[in-house]
């Protein structure tokens, strides 16, 4: 097996989880790219292999079981390690419809992505760290998707749609829970994080934070020493309310 520890983040081709992927491999990680698109994830291979990083892409469309049956074998033949697995890959297709005209098919679509892709993956690789005693999952989540924020009238987001993007991640912070308790005691810590409002394709030029001050707190929560938090929420470093 690899000598340095191995991290797999989901959607790494563009975004925060480039950013979280470059600042994995800056700390001496090796750092496997997900992409659903093979020539994306190869682009942003070849960007980040500089100075000496160790960086590798695979082929992952978190909606596609064999994708990620396919990703993982190929992580076990040739790093037979997984350390970290950051579950970044997301969409939000439904910005500017309501929960009254939501369609079934939005909502699939999205939960497939922001909700099964992370379960698979989780389920795929939780076996594979447990064999190694040692685990982070880190689940890019959103205040969005905090029911403390959807249910507060006074909420700066009270004006945001997205029903379907919303409910995903409210749905994908209760598998971080539901999780961590499954894992207690197994030094595999599973958290929550909110980036904040992000410059990317999904979170437009308006948005105060690059995707490199983004990936700061899911950087940390992917590093955690032995005995860090498990089951949280996290937002700069600090946890909030689901
Ligand atoms: P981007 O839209 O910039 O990037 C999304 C990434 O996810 C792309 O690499 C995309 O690949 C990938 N992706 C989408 N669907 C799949 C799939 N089925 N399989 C594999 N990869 C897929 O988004 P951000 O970087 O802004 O968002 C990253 C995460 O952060 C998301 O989970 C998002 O919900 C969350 N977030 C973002 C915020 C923001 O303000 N930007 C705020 C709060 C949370 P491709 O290039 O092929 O489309």
């Amino acid at each position: 097996p690899s000598k340095q520890r191995v991290a797999l983040v989901t959607g790494a081709n563009r975004g925060i989880g480039f950013a979280v992927a470059e600042r994995l491999a800056q700390s001496e990680y090796t750092v496997i790219l997900g992409a659903r698109d093979e020539d994306k994830g190869a682009q942003a291979r070849s960007a980040l292999e500089v100075h000496g990083r160790d960086v590798h892409d695979v082929p992952l469309d978190v909606t596609e079981a064999t994708s990620i049956q396919a990703a993982l074998g190929k992580i076990k033949d040739v790093f037979g390690r997984l350390d970290v697995l950051v579950n970044n890959a997301g969409i939000q297709i439904d910005g500017e419809t309501t929960i009254l005209e939501l369609a079934q098919v939005t909502l699939q679509n999205t939960l497939e992505t922001n909700v099964y892709g992370p379960l698979l993956l989780s389920q795929a690789c939780i076996p594979f760290m447990k064999a190694n005693g040692y685990g982070r999952i880190v689940n890019i989540s959103s205040t969005l998707g905090a029911l403390s924020d959807i249910a507060n009238p006074e909420s700066p987001y009270t004006g945001v749609d997205s029903p379907a993007y919303r409910m995903s991640k409210t749905l994908l912070n209760a598998m971080t829970v539901l999780l961590a308790k499954e894992l207690r005691g197994s030094n595999i810590l599973v958290n929550s994080v909110c980036p904040g409002w992000v410059r990317t394709d999904m979170g437009g030029p308006r948005a105060p934070l690059s995707a490199e001050a983004a990936a700061e707190t899911p950087v940390w929560l992917a590093t955690l020493p032995d005995g860090g938090p498990t089951g949280g929420f996290f937002r700069d470093r600090q946890p909030i309310p689901w």
